[in-house]
């Protein structure tokens, strides 16, 4: 057998199936799109399903894909099955109600035994054990002997997803490695678990509806789905033993050997470590070029849960610091050409990994920290397991590698209560699979727009505005379709033409108006549906519009440039931030309204206030230049040629628009724009955000927006000015006196009142009246509350020497009262927990206290005094007794 390359053999793949008239098609990112169903693309044909359920029509009936898939399920099995990798590319080979069994076998055939020429006797085959007519086209028409023939159950020759929807047996074609592979027992044969007969294709003759109770209904037009590991083709055909000894594979493997300076194949626990992160550095750079960021939740957790793990294995071998990088440009040489991606995101890729990686160390160091914490504890306590609890606490919360606890917690002749940290682990599955809602097999939502004839889209034909006749072929409400409505009614009017731009690409749906001979309707919004179709949100507004009817479609004009002026600007924005900020900027979202833009990025720390200053000064240098934008429709290698930057994991047509702001900005765009930049007036930032890890957002605006926002400002200024009688152009200094007249003010103030309190204190002696040696002093200071006359009874009470203090206030419609005495008042017979029980009744009050010091409240104002008097005649008593 001739020894292809891994890229070699991709390409041969897909020449061959362009020879049987198939469309070849790129791969779809690894991001699926409008599918709930799934968190990342885990098989050729996932991101095919709207063709396979007929939701939308295929560009053509015969599909030939390499598609990059990431199997998370086989994340155990990684380095160790020499056929799993939890990366992956699937070859496929799709037909949409064309051709079927008898094809799909003769062609997988041909290309085995032909193009690759894998020698018969080699080769092996399984069918569904029901599915004699593929059996039969096995030994009939391709003249194979039945003894080649294996029957399997359901388990491993059905397909089928799910409770219902599209499913149908399979037939696979498996390569004997040879006895040697084998696992010696008598009865190994195909289906056997060990090595030998290595699956590498299977078809998929996708020809039934399963239905809700279970039952299985034909399906008229049945499809052809087929997928063959990339990888173990070329494994088999390079006469390797492992996916890890593939040649690209290999040149990865290669270099972690070289980083840890570790030989493979010298040490079996080793070796697993570097074919881990050899499998998961692809992984995750595969993912960063479509897009995918480190989190804490659905692919994001995927992607930092294989990069740790990563990391991990690095310093299993010994590897010291940061090691991914170069790790990340191996992986790019070696795919480059198909996946252009890689390079284009390259700065991206390179920085937001090890950005990860960073923050994945210094996670190690603080668990170091928590762990040695929890063994002074084990220590202590004289325990020798660490709780499931505190395990979890680590490996959940903090990120810790639990084998890593495992394995510094076994240095010190201590271990983990694996069965509770086992229970935890399992909560927490609970947890993440109660948040996973049910989805349909499209895992898409299902609205209104399936149930309309999937034949009939809507063309949109307006990147110039104009006024467009065209007929109305649907009109819905939320959940019915209706053949009229009349004024005041709510609905969604499908025409199949119209100048009125769909969300979509960042930017918000156009508004407008909608007229028929009979009647009009406002357009509030325009959507993309279901179907290759164009929703106007209609509010109906005069007369009836009714299906059938031809109408005239026009665009409000004015805030269709408004938007565009946003849209613009966007493209201006994105790369200024790259030439202030750097090239590992990427469009993480955008958000493009009549109002203002929104652009979210790829950058991990807050802009410096100077660096605002200069994307925004750029960008409005752009604007006074007037560059004219040019948009011409090209194919996108052309566009790549001219420079096009491209979004993350975006699925581009054959033929793509490319816009291009004077060649200072050139990108892949299918919004409505300007056509110089200088109409978008002005640029201002107004905020400048995180939303997420690694995710920053700048929200700005233009034209008139621009101008309104500057009018807000100068009116605030006005006012302030106003406010503080000053010139505009002296508020700054003149609010900066101002604060500090008032501070001194406020010093100046509180002095003040301390002198006062002093003063007023020092004014009451006056009114001290001598009992028996003892100096009492009864008063009134209104406004205080209990606290204030406690305080100023302190003070006098020092200056008193010898003597009681009774202090009453009015605060508030309430009576306070304190009493208060010293040791040698005390000794005489004063007690003021009396004093102010007596007193305080006469203010329809109560309360009381200790000798020394004692305080109540009352309801009655009016009568304080009569509490004064009180109080004196009882202090007397006590004193003259
Ligand atoms: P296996 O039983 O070996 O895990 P599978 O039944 O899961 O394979 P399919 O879902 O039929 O595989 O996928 C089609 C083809 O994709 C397989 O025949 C195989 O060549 C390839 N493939 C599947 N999973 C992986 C993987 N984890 N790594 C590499 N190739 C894979
Ligand atoms: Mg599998």
């Amino acid at each position: 057998m001739k020894n292809y390359g891994l890229n070699e053999l991709r390409e041969m793949y897909l020449k061959f199936f362009e020879s049987k008239n198939h469309l070849r098609l790129k791969s779809f990112a690894l991001v699926p799109e409008n599918d709930k169903s799934l968190l990342l693309i885990n098989a050729g044909m996932a991101p095919l399903k709207p063709y396979f359920t007929g939701q939308e029509v295929p560009p053509s009936k015969r599909i030939t894909t390499c598609q990059k898939c990431i199997r998370t399920g086989d994340i155990e099995n990684v380095g160790k099955t020499a056929r799993h990798g939890t990366f992956f590319e699937m070859l496929g080979n799709f037909s949409f109600g064309d051709y079927f069994k008898k094809e799909a076998i003769a062609w997988s055939w041909e290309f085995v035994t032909e193009v690759l020429e894998i020698p018969v006797e080699k080769l092996y085959i399984s069918v569904y054990e029901e599915d004699e007519e593929a059996a039969e086209i096995w030994h009939k028409e391709i003249g194979l002997s039945k003894e080649k023939i294996f029957y399997l159950g359901k388990e491993d020759n059905f397909w089928e997803v799910g409770t219902v929807g599209p499913c149908g047996p399979c037939s696979e074609i498996y390569y004997d490695r040879g006895e040697s592979f084998g696992c010696g027992s008598d009865d190994c044969k195909l289906g056997c678990d060990c090595d030998r007969y290595l699956e590498f294709w299977n078809l998929v003759f996708t020809q039934f509806d399963k239905n809700e109770d279970g039952s299985y209904t034909p399906l008229p037009n049945p499809n052809i789905d087929t997928g063959m590991g990339l990888e173990r083709i070329a494994a088999i055909m390079q006469d390797v033993h492992t996916l890890f000894d593939v040649d690209t594979i290999r040149a990865i493997r290669d270099h972690v050997c070289e980083l840890s300076g570790k030989k493979y194949g010298a040490d079996a626990k080793a070796d697993v470590s570097i074919r881990v992160i050899t499998d998961h550095i692809r992984s995750v750079v595969f993912m960063a070029s479509d897009g995918v960021r480190a989190s804490n939740e659905g692919r994001g957790y995927v992607m930092r849960r294989l990069l740790r793990r990563a990391v991990r294995h690095g310093k299993i071998l010994g590897i010291e610091g940061l090691f991914l990088e170069p790790l990340i440009r191996t992986v790019v040489d070696n795919s480059k050409h198909e996946y252009t991606e890689l390079e284009e995101k390259y700065d991206y890729i390179i920085k937001s990994l090890t950005v990860e990686e960073q923050n994945f160390n210094q996670t190690i160091e603080q668990g170091l920290t928590i762990l040695e914490g929890y063994i002074d504890e084990l220590t202590k306590s004289g325990k020798k397991v660490l709780d499931g609890d505190a395990c979890f606490k680590l490996y959940d919360t903090f990120g810790f590698p639990i084998d890593l606890t495992l394995e510094i917690l076994e240095e010190k002749g201590l271990g983990i209560d694996e069965e509770g940290f086992k229970q935890e682990m399992e909560k927490q599955r609970e947890r993440a699979r109660n948040a996973q809602a049910e989805t349909s097999y499209m895992g898409a939502e299902e609205t209104i727009f399936n149930k309309l004839d999937t034949e009939v889209s809507t063309q949109f034909v307006g990147y110039t505005p104009k006024e467009v006749t065209s007929n109305i072929v649907f009109i819905t409400t939320n959940d019915n379709i209706v053949d009229e409505v009349t004024s005041g009614e709510t609905v969604f009017i499908i025409t199949a033409e119209t100048p009125f731009y769909a969300e979509g690409g960042g930017q918000a749906g156009d508004f407008g108006t909608i007229k028929t001979q009979t009647g009009e309707a406002k357009i509030t919004n325009t959507t993309k549906v279901a179907g290759a179709k164009i929703a106007h949100h209609a509010e109906i507004v005069e007369g009836t519009i009714s299906v059938g009817q031809q109408a005239t479609l026009i665009v409000d004009n004015v805030l269709r440039l408004d938007t565009a002026r946003n849209h613009s600007a966007t493209h201006i924005l994105q790369k200024a931030l790259r030439d202030v900020v750097g090239n590992h900027i990427e469009q993480a979202g955008s958000n493009v309204t009549k109002d203002r833009l929104r652009f979210d990025y790829t950058h991990f720390e807050a802009l410096t206030q100077s660096q605002i200053e200069q994307v925004e000064t750029l960008v409005n240098e752009k604007i006074l230049e007037g560059l004219d934008i040019n948009i011409v429709e090209t194919s996108i290698d052309e566009a790549k040629k001219m420079g096009a930057m491209a979004l993350f994991g975006e699925k581009y047509s054959d033929v793509v628009r490319v816009v291009d702001m004077g060649g200072y900005s050139i990108e892949l765009c299918g919004g409505t724009h300007l056509s110089n930049t200088a109409q978008i007036g002005t640029f201002k930032i107004v905020s400048e955000t995180g939303v997420a890890s690694g995710v920053r957002r700048i929200e700005a605006v233009t034209g008139r927006q621009a101008i309104e926002y500057y009018r807000l400002v100068e009116k605030t200024l006005d006012e302030v000015a106003t406010a503080i009688k000053a010139k505009k152009s002296d508020v700054a200094k003149r609010v900066e006196t101002l604060s500090v007249d008032y501070k001194k003010l406020q010093k100046e103030n509180e002095s003040l009142k301390t002198q006062i309190a002093n003063q007023k204190a020092s004014d009451v002696l006056s009114d001290v009246v001598d009992v028996a040696d003892i100096k009492v002093l009864a008063k009134q200071f209104d406004g205080m509350d209990t606290n204030g006359l406690k305080q100023m009874g302190d003070t006098l009470k020092d200056q008193l020497g010898d003597g009681v203090v009774f202090l009453a206030s009015h605060v508030d419609g309430k009576v306070s009262l304190v009493c208060m005495a010293t040791k040698a008042a005390n000794d005489k017979g004063v007690h003021c927990g009396q004093v102010i029980s007596a007193s305080a009744k006469t203010v329809d009050g109560g309360g009381g206290g200790r000798p020394n010091m004692a305080q109540a409240g009352g309801k009655n104002p009016a009568n304080i005094n009569k509490a004064l008097e009180v109080a004196l005649s009882t202090i007397k008593d006590q004193l003259t007794k």
